[in-house]
């Protein structure tokens, strides 16, 4: 999740300082890079400007798709979580998790 410092950080689409007061939303690190709609990837913005953004709509579409695929995503028995690098570099479960997630984009760039 984007880090969010009140009075600090700048909404990604106005450019305006985030006040305590304001409503706001934080996105995830979701979107790979040279997606179109990669600057809303680990960004913080005003809830105002994203519901005036033309791009919302399509926005909210790929951020719903892709946290079901997050949700699935594989967990390490706690076995084998103690070697956890090991583990996901080795985890036929991730390779397949992956591919599905770059079928994903691939098919909403
Ligand atoms: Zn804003």
């Amino acid at each position: 999740m984007a880090l969010l410092i009140t009075g600090f950080t700048k909404c990604g689409l106005c450019g305006e300082v985030i006040e305590a007061h304001h409503q706001f939303h934080s996105f995830a690190a979701f979107i790979p890079p040279g997606h179109r709609l990669h600057g809303f990837s680990d960004a913080s913005v005003h809830q105002s400007c994203l519901l005036n953004c033309e791009d919302y709509q399509g926005l909210m579409h790929l951020y719903a798709g892709y946290q079901q695929i997050y949700e699935r995503r594989p967990l390490p028995s706690p076995e084998e979580a103690k070697n956890f690098t090991h583990w996901y570099n080795n985890s036929e479960d991730i390779k397949s998790w992956q591919a599905e997630l770059a079928q994903f984009w691939s098919q909403n760039s």
